[in-house]
């Protein structure tokens, strides 16, 4: 196939703001590519070479782009620099520039995918001393035989922002829509679910089917997405949710550990895919000992700990273990211990159609209680008033509060949903008349008086878990240090865009914008109907949105959590609700 069609795709669904248009342009397109290239160019459209659970590395900076279109091109690269700027976004300024080159050449290869995914690769792979020059030479190549539209998508790739606004949910829509019915894409979105692999979805569904799709299952070493948790205003309101019944464990402040588990190898994975190996040596060395079964997938919570008073220490400690260097050392100068809390597959068998009661007595009889590898603390309640016992319990054990799990039989480990199984409580929700959000840093305001020249305000976001895209919720101005003020341009950089990124729904206009990857911990006073803001547009009044009053940055900046797990519409509509169904807080 060549890249041309590919790129011609993506200018036509960056031109179209509609999702639904999108995602016709896409299907239509995905029935045109064949089976052995149809991962590529799933991965492609989302701007990676491969999937979820992989660091992606490609990312070249503006620096080396501009030399290679420089080389191109032939136009010094002061002259390069100038044009990204007016641009401002590498992959247009060299779409320009070589279209002014493609008029005086004549002789080009066209550019196949399969030359341009091997030209990723070699990009990707470049290491040592000259690895950035070497970088650079490899997407000059490519450039060299390069239409203009298909040098704005390599550009763009190379970094990492895409622009196209396909998300995954706009993908696997697609994806519906060209091989399957409507009624299949709850199967195809479990098959994501379980595997975080696009690519492999897309290849099995175009070559086997929905009968192969449905015949994907959890597997050591590709992990899953993670089940999530609702939230309610009260223990008894939670007791009342689960029928009168549930299990409740300890809600431990730590940092959420996914370990695939073979006898000879460990792999650990973060909530957001990231490897976490590296970081917790020990915990990985003693699942693999204290592992009884040949393979598992077990997840649980690793919490920093006082060894000498066995006391549970607060988040902030066990952040010190996601460092990228002094490993060693943080090892040594904080002690972790796993709380496991439940078991997604166990000897070849997958585990998450299994109900919460079985699951949780397959890690009891798979593996040993061991000094730094426990259970999480559970108890069956029955009422209220046994759960209220078992939350301030939880409370003296230095934990955040408490997760009530349903013990029915249809309990099961649904991965990537949040849903009522789970219900979270935390002590928080005690002090503020709402509780907390983490929401997706959209937009900055620059500051004024004591914060000129530094952003004064945020624009924040929750996620729309029907459509995929981001709603404003509030700006917020409060709760900063001076010294997170200073950090925060650095911090976003990264992720800034030169206009509002498509995946965004706002009416407010800040001076910058970002797409949403950094997640900021928020309380608040109250939600309100809100004019200007779009998060839960027409829930509650037509052509209204929701807000948050008096928002208030905690101090937490959540990097354990990926922008689609941030609060989400749904929650700010029920929250909205409780509120008003219960005005005091009681
Ligand atoms: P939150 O991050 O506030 O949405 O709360 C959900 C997180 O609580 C999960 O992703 C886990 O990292 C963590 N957690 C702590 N203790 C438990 C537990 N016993 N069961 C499940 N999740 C837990």
């Amino acid at each position: 196939m060549l890249f041309k069609n590919l790129a011609d795709t993506f200018d036509r669904i960056e031109a179209e703001p509609s999702r639904l248009a999108m995602t016709a342009i896409l299907s239509e397109f995905f029935k045109t590519v064949g089976t052995d290239e149809i991962s590529d160019v799933v991965f492609l459209t989302q701007g990676k070479l491969r999937p979820d659970f992989y660091p992606q590395v490609l990312g070249m900076s503006d620096k080396l782009i501009i030399k290679a279109i420089s080389a191109t091109a032939g136009i010094p690269e002061s002259k390069v620099t100038d044009i990204v700027i007016e641009e401002g976004d590498p992959g247009t300024a060299a779409e320009k520039l070589i279209k002014n080159k493609k008029q005086m050449t004549l002789f080009s290869d066209p550019l196949t995918l399969e030359r341009v995914v091997k030209g990723l690769v070699n990009i990707e792979n470049s290491e040592g001393r000259d690895s950035q020059d070497k970088k650079t030479k490899l997407l000059s190549n490519l450039l060299h035989d390069s239409e203009p539209v298909e040098a704005r998508y390599l550009c763009r790739i190379v970094t990492g922002k895409m622009r196209v606004g396909a998300g995954a949910m706009t993908i696997l829509d697609a994806l519906a829509d060209a091989f399957a019915e409507k009624e299949d894409r709850p199967d195809i979105e479990r098959a994501y679910n379980v595997t975080c692999d696009l690519g492999r979805v897309a290849h099995t569904i175009a070559e086997g089917g929905m009968e192969a799709v449905r015949a994907i299952h959890v597997s050591v070493g590709s992990p899953l997405k993670v089940m999530l948790a609702e939230r309610l205003r009260s223990i008894p309101d939670t007791v009342e949710k689960l029928d009168g019944k549930c299990a409740m464990e300890y809600k431990y402040d730590g940092i959420r550990i996914q370990a695939h588990i073979t006898k000879d190898s460990v792999k650990l994975y973060s909530r957001r895919l990231e490897d976490l190996t590296s970081n917790f040596p020990d915990i990985a060395e003693s699942l693999r000992i204290h592992c009884r079964a040949e393979d598992a997938i077990v997840e649980g919570e690793a919490v920093a700990v006082d060894t000498e008073t066995g006391n549970m220490l607060p988040f902030q400690e066990v952040t010190h273990r996601r460092k990228k260097h002094g490993m060693d050392d943080a090892v040594k100068d904080y002690p972790v211990h796993m709380f496991l809390f439940d078991l997604l597959y166990v000897n070849g068998k997958d585990m998450t159609s299994e109900p919460y009661l079985s699951r949780r007595s397959a890690i009891e009889n798979n593996f040993e209680i061991s000094e730094n590898i426990l259970m999480t603390t559970m108890r069956i309640v029955s009422s209220p008033e046994e759960g209220q016992q078992f939350f301030d319990e939880a409370l003296a054990a230095k934990c955040e509060g408490i997760m009530a799990k349903s013990v029915a039989e249809d309990s099961v480990y649904r991965a990537g949903a949040r849903g009522f199984l789970w219900i979270k409580y935390k002590k928080d929700y005690h002090q503020a008349l709402v509780d907390t959000f983490d929401l997706a840093v959209v937009g900055a305001f620059y500051g004024m008086g004591r914060r000129a020249g530094k952003y004064g305000a945020l624009l924040m976001a929750a996620y729309d878990e029907d459509e995929g895209v981001f709603g404003t919720v509030c700006k917020l101005g409060t709760g900063f240090d001076d010294e997170f003020l200073d950090k925060l341009p650095e911090m976003l950089e990264p992720y800034r865009s030169e206009r509002i990124p498509s995946l965004i729904n706002a009416k407010m206009i800040p001076d910058v914008w970002f797409e949403p990857y950094v997640i900021l911990e928020v309380t608040g006073a109250e939600i309100s109907i809100s004019p200007i803001h779009t998060a839960s547009m027409g829930h509650i009044k037509e052509g209204a949105g929701l807000g948050i009053r008096f928002p208030r940055f905690t101090g937490r900046v959540r990097d354990d959590k990926d922008a689609t797990e941030c609060t989400t519409y749904s929650e700010i509509t029920q929250i909205y609700l409780l509120q008003e169904e219960n005005p005091d807080g009681t």
